[in-house]
C-alpha cells in the first residue's frame, strides 16, 4: 500500500506549481508549541517557527479560544460594510505599544507585504513626492511593489521585471563582510546618501527610507545604533518618512516588542505582520495619526484586511508577550542559542560568524574563515540534515549561507536543548572541519 506521505507528495507535484517553497519535504497533521507532528508521526522541533510568525507558539490555548469564541458570533463582516470591536480594540493597543508617544493610527492588511505597499502609498500621498529608498539584502515581499524594493535577484526578482519605478537601494552595513570597523562603515554609507542626494535623485523627489531594523531574509544583520539613528537624522534633515519594516522583527522577536527599540529611534510609519497573530492572516500599518489620515475615504484597505479572526489572535498574542513573560523569554532563548553557537564558532571551521539580537540568531557558513567565501552547498546540506533529522530550520542570507533560528518564544528549555543537540550532531556528522 502506498504510505499516505508519498500520495501527498504526489498530488502536490501534480496539483501545485513548483513555485511556492518547501523546507520540509512533508505534511504536518498537528502542531503544538515549538513541535509539529507530521503525517507519518514523526517530530520536529520547530526552529523556524512559520518563518518568523509563531512567536507564541503553535496554538497556543488563549488565542485559539478567542478564535472559537469569535466564530460563534461572526466570521467577517468585512470593515468596510459594517465595522466590529476587535478592529478598534486592536488599533488602540498597537498605536499605544508602537515606539513614540505620539497620536498615531492604525488600519490593517493580510501580509506583510501588503503593508508595505500600504505604507508607500500613504508616504506618497503625504509628501508629495514619489522616490523610496531601500536597502542592499531588504526583504519586503513579493507583491511588485514589494519586490521592486526587495534587494536579492534569485529567486525573488529574477525574470520578473519590470519593476516599479522610483525604487532606489543604499547599502546596508554588514559589518562581518566589511573589512572596516562600524564607526568607519556607518559614517562611510551615511555620507553616500548626501552624495546620492546631489548625484542621483534630489532629497526633495524621496518619500521615505524603508528599513528592516534587523535585516531578516538579508541574513539576519544587526546595524550599530549610530546607523539607524543617522538614518533618522537623514529624514529629519530631507524631510523624507521613516518607515520601519518591523514584519520579521516584531512582537518580541529581537527581546523588546519591536526592535526599533534597540536604537531608540521612532519610526514616522511602521509595517507589521509575522507574529502579530500566531499565524492568522493579518498585517498591520500603523503611524503618525497626520500622515496616517491623508488617504481619503476608500483610497486605501481591502476585503480582508484585518478580519475578526484576525484581530482577536492579534489581540491575544500581544496579551501574551505582555503579561506571560515572552519578550523575557526571547532573551534567554538568546542566551542560550548564543552560548550554543559561540562554541560552535570555535569548533566548527566552517562557521564564519554568529550573531543575534533576542531570539533572532542566525550562523554564517562559510568556505574559508580568511576569505569568508559563502559555502551556500554546505548550508544547504545542513539545513536539510537538520530537517530530516527532526529540527525544522532555516536559511536566509544574500548568499544563502545563513541559518537562522526564529523558534516560537514558547519553547520549552528540554525542547530548546534537544533542537540545538541534533544541530550539533548533524554538523559533527556533516563535516570533518573540526578544530578538537
Ligand atoms: N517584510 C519583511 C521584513 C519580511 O521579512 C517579509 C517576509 O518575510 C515581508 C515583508 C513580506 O511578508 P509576506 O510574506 O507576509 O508578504
Amino acid at each position: 500500500m502506498v504510505k499516505r506521505l508519498e500520495q501527498l507528495l504526489k498530488r502536490k507535484d501534480l496539483s501545485v506549481p513548483r513555485g511556492p517553497f518547501n523546507t520540509i519535504h512533508s505534511f504536518v497533521e498537528r502542531a503544538e508549541g515549538a513541535v509539529m507532528v507530521d503525517v507519518e508521526g514523526k517530530e520536529y522541533i520547530d526552529f523556524a517557527g512559520a518563518i518568523g510568525t509563531l512567536n507564541a507558539g503553535h496554538c497556543p490555548p488563549k488565542v485559539v479560544e478567542a478564535l472559537k469564541d469569535q466564530l460563534d458570533k461572526y466570521i467577517h463582516p468585512c470593515f468596510h460594510v459594517m465595522m466590529y470591536e476587535p478592529y478598534i480594540e486592536l488599533a488602540e493597543k498597537l498605536n499605544e505599544i508602537t515606539p513614540g508617544n505620539h497620536h498615531k493610527k492604525t488600519f490593517f492588511l493580510n501580509s506583510g507585504a501588503e503593508a508595505v505597499e500600504n505604507a508607500v502609498k500613504i508616504a506618497r500621498k503625504y509628501t508629495g513626492k514619489k522616490g523610496i529608498i531601500s536597502f542592499e539584502r531588504g526583504f519586503h515581499g513579493r507583491t511588485l511593489l514589494a519586490m521592486s524594493l526587495t534587494s536579492k535577484v534569485k529567486p525573488y526578482k529574477y525574470g520578473f521585471g519590470p519593476f516599479a519605478p522610483d525604487t532606489y537601494k543604499m547599502p546596508y552595513p554588514y559589518y562581518y563582510r566589511d573589512g572596516r570597523t562600524s564607526d568607519e562603515m556607518d559614517e562611510a554609507i551615511l555620507n553616500q546618501f548626501e552624495n546620492f542626494f546631489l548625484g542621483e535623485v534630489p532629497s526633495d523627489e524621496i518619500a521615505a527610507i524603508l528599513l528592516e531594523p534587523v535585516q531578516g531574509e538579508g541574513g539576519f544583520v544587526i546595524p550599530s545604533k549610530k546607523f539607524v539613528q543617522g538614518i533618522r537624522r537623514i529624514c529629519d534633515q530631507h524631510n523624507i518618512l521613516l518607515i520601519a519594516d518591523e514584519v520579521q522583527t516584531g512582537f518580541g522577536r529581537t527581546g523588546k516588542m519591536f526592535a526599533m527599540e534597540h536604537f531608540d529611534v521612532v519610526p514616522d510609519l511602521m509595517t507589521m505582520s509575522k507574529s502579530i497573530a500566531a499565524g492568522l492572516p493579518i498585517s498591520a500599518v500603523t503611524g503618525r495619526a497626520e500622515i496616517m489620515d491623508t488617504p481619503a475615504p476608500g483610497e486605501i484597505g481591502g476585503t480582508y484586511g484585518g478580519s475578526p479572526l484576525g484581530c482577536v489572535a492579534a489581540l491575544k498574542v500581544i496579551e501574551m508577550l505582555e503579561e506571560d513573560g515572552l519578550i523575557e523569554r526571547a532573551n534567554m532563548i538568546g542566551e542560550k542559542v548564543m552560548g550554543t553557537f559561540r562554541k560552535w564558532e570555535e569548533r566548527f571551521e566552517f562557521i564564519g560568524n554568529v550573531r543575534g539580537l533576542g531570539a533572532m540568531c542566525a550562523l554564517e557558513v562559510v568556505k574559508d574563515r580568511k576569505t569568508k567565501e559563502p559555502d551556500s552547498d554546505l548550508t544547504k546540506k545542513i539545513i536539510s540534515t537538520c530537517n530530516e533529522n527532526g529540527v525544522a530550520v532555516m536559511g536566509a542570507g544574500l548568499y544563502s549561507n545563513v541559518i537562522r533560528i526564529l523558534s516560537p518564544l514558547v519553547i520549552t528549555d528540554e525542547q530548546l536543548e534537544k533542537g540545538l543537540n541534533i544541530m550539533e550532531e548533524q554538523l559533527l556528522k556533516i563535516n570533518p572541519r573540526v578544530s578538537f
